[in-house]
């Protein structure tokens, strides 16, 4: 990684709009969306997945990108993990340009996407084994994420014994063990029931307020990006873009009956176009 100075030189050298500039330029985990479009270029009709996408995320911000399917949300993830090349513009990442996967981000998906054959602490300290760590301190720091995601008398069991929502913690506790700077999902509470789904909300606040790590989440759920986010940035489709980015101005912990959260949600789900 870069130092905050080379990082700021280079953003300003690259070229990226001021707006993005100023706010993520200097930041050493600060993330700069900058004029990124896609095209996906298929047997047919070409598809404009993204179109001229900006926006920025602050150290330690917790922003959302929410929109409709299709609006091209896990392309723009993808994008930002480097898992996939944009077409145009470019991402950084504390000022600079993420080109390939990184172990400066964490990434989580939907999908639980664990080892199978591998047991809870096995999965959390995946990442761990290219380090410089000694096996000591890979074991300590299992430990610890274990202890920060409420896993740790399930750190003997295999993946399969487990629920839904603790692969999701198993999945968030892999992605930070590495210590990235960035914390990047993708609809990560998307295949739990509600109930669980709201309890995986409040401790992801719990982990970003006692890590104090940069999130970008991605979701299509309107009340759990209000629930969550500092910012919510809304995406609409064909093509893929920002609509608005808006700020949410709600005291935490967010109460679904308070008037102020009802607002955010009618707000941003006008934006999208969907029925309050
Ligand atoms: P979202 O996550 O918001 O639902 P996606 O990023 O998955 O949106 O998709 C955005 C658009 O790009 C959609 O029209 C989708 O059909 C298209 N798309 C996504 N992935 C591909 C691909 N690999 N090849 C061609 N088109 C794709
Ligand atoms: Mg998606």
């Amino acid at each position: 990684m870069a130092g905050v100075s080379n990082g700021a030189d280079e953003a300003d050298d690259t070229g990226v709009t001021d707006e993005v500039d100023e706010i993520a330029g200097d930041g050493e985990a600060g993330v700069a969306v900058d004029r990124v479009g896609k095209t996906y270029e298929g047997d047919g009709t070409p598809v404009r997945a993204l179109d001229d996408v900006s926006f920025a995320v602050e150290e330690g911000e917790f922003v959302c990108l929410v929109g409709p399917s299709g609006c091209g949300k896990t392309t723009l993830f993808r994008v930002i993990a480097g898992l996939t090349d944009a077409t145009d513009g470019q991402v950084l990442l504390g000022g600079t340009p993420v080109i390939g996967p990184t172990t400066d981000m964490g990434v989580v998906f939907q999908e639980y996407h664990l080892f199978p054959w591998l047991t809870v602490a096995e999965n959390v300290g995946f990442g761990l084994e290219r380090s410089d760590r000694t096996d000591a301190e890979r074991e300590r720091r299992v430990d610890e994420m274990l202890e920060l995601v409420g896993l740790s008398e399930f750190r003997d069991s295999y993946p399969k014994s487990l629920s839904g929502g603790m692969k999701q913690r198993v999945a968030i506790a892999r992605a930070l063990a590495v210590d990235p700077e960035l914390l990047l999902m993708d609809e990560p509470f998307g295949a739990v029931d509600a109930q669980t789904r709201e309890m995986l909300q409040r401790e992801l606040l719990d982990v970003w307020q006692s890590t104090g790590k940069t999130v970008l989440f991605v979701t299509h759920d309107v009340a759990e990006a209000v629930t969550l986010a500092d910012r919510i940035v809304v995406m609409a489709a064909e093509p893929g873009r920002v609509a608005e980015v808006v700020d949410v101005d709600v005291d935490r912990p967010r109460e679904r009956g308070d008037p102020a959260f009802g607002e955010h949600v009618a707000r941003v789900r006008e934006l999208i176009g969907a029925r309050p």
